[in-house]
């Protein structure tokens, strides 16, 4: 109860935003939620104020929901939630009997998101992403290993129809290749276009290494690419990502300018990851030079999620949300200095901005 003067609600505020996405929100259940996998997962997909957001689920969080509110510590914040229901797709299987919801996932309210295949040449633990449990979905029996071409356009087809997914993100573990996966990703794609040709999908992948695979990406049909660096300073890269780090920035640095020329500007992005003990304020200087580049810096905050390395092994912890708002603050003011939105963006991450605050803070 507040003290006799004092509001009972706290605005609901972008720092709010990156607490809840560092702290988490304790909540017995989300239909849409996402255990393990590639990139940030153990989360429930929420809409806050009616914009979709992927918060940690945490039962010691100090946020609940009650009557469709967001509480802290009991005290109203101001801010409304729901939580996203469970999609119909979901209840299909393929002829083969794969159930959907093992090939494709509904990400926030609208997005359509599958890792076309689950194992990463990367994965033996010296040369793992210490952040990443890819294979670890895999391990629990909640995907397969490499999904058809055929058997993604199939849930496309079937999550466009039963549920309104208006954009698609297509992920994959890094193989052997010299594309590192990239020609898959492309096929992947031309099935799902050739279903549903307006979708608009999002393609991520690691540099390929024939710079000429972004320009099949795109002629098969994907409209948006992340190349997904997560930090831009060596020693951090060598530290959390040996394998992947092993890519020198140069080549970053050509696929994203090959991806720009292809894709255009602002539809290339990457996710910087705030929390691996990169300066803030080099990772800031970082964002804006990509940014010149017409590429978007996803600022995500590092998650400790379990069965990952960063945290089963090394134990390390959530960032600092100050350094967190701050870099947030501080990228977002460039992105809209540059009239870069993620909203503007066909489809991926930046355009559903669930992972980020970026997009409270008008980016
Ligand atoms: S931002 Fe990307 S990873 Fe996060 S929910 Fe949206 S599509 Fe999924």
């Amino acid at each position: 109860m507040a003290a006799p003067g004092l509001p009972t609600t706290t605005p609901a505020t972008s720092s709010t935003r990156v607490d809840l996405a560092i702290q988490g929100i304790r909540l017995a259940d989300a239909p849409v939620s996402r255990r393990a996998g590639a990139g940030p997962s153990d989360d429930g997909h929420l809409l806050l104020d009616g914009v979709g957001a992927a918060i940690p689920l945490n039962p010691r969080s100090p946020y609940t929901v009650q009557g469709g509110k967001l509480l802290l510590d009991g005290a109203d914040t101001g801010m409304g939630v729901e939580t996203i229901t469970r999609p119909r797709f979901y209840d299909l299987n393929t002829a083969d009997g794969v159930p959907y919801e093992k090939i494709a996932r509904l990400h926030s309210a609208r997005v359509l998101a599958t890792t076309v295949v689950q194992t990463c040449v990367r994965y033996e633990e010296s040369q793992r992403c210490r952040f990443c449990a890819i294979e670890e979905s895999l391990r629990q029996g909640s995907t397969i290993a490499v999904k058809s071409p055929a058997q993604i356009a199939e849930v496309a087809r079937a999550a466009y129809e039963l549920d309104g997914i208006t954009q698609m993100v297509m992920t994959t573990g890094t193989s052997n290749g010299r594309d590192r996966g990239a020609v898959h990703l492309a096929r992947c794609t031309r099935a799902v276009r050739e279903v549903l040709p307006d979708l608009p999908i999002q393609v991520q992948c690691e540099p390929p290494g024939d710079l000429a695979v972004i320009q099949d990406l795109y002629d098969a049909g994907a409209r948006s690419i992340g190349i997904h660096v997560e930090s831009l300073d060596d020693a951090v890269r060598r530290h959390w990502m040996p394998g992947k780090g092993a890519v020198p920035m140069e080549e970053y640095r050509a696929a994203w300018a090959e991806a720009v020329r292809v894709f255009g500007w602002n539809e290339v992005s990457t996710y910087l990851l705030v929390g691996l003990g990169e300066d803030p304020d080099e990772m800031i200087a970082g964002a804006e030079e990509l940014i010149a580049m017409g590429v978007y810096p996803f600022v995500v905050p590092f998650r400790p999620l379990a069965g990952t390395l960063a945290t089963d092994v090394d134990r390390v912890p959530s960032p600092d949300p100050r350094v967190v708002a701050k870099v947030t603050g501080r990228v977002a003011a460039a992105l809209r200095s540059a009239g870069m939105l993620g909203s503007a963006q066909s489809a991926g991450c930046a355009a559903c901005g669930a992972c980020s605050a970026l997009s409270c803070e008008g980016a």
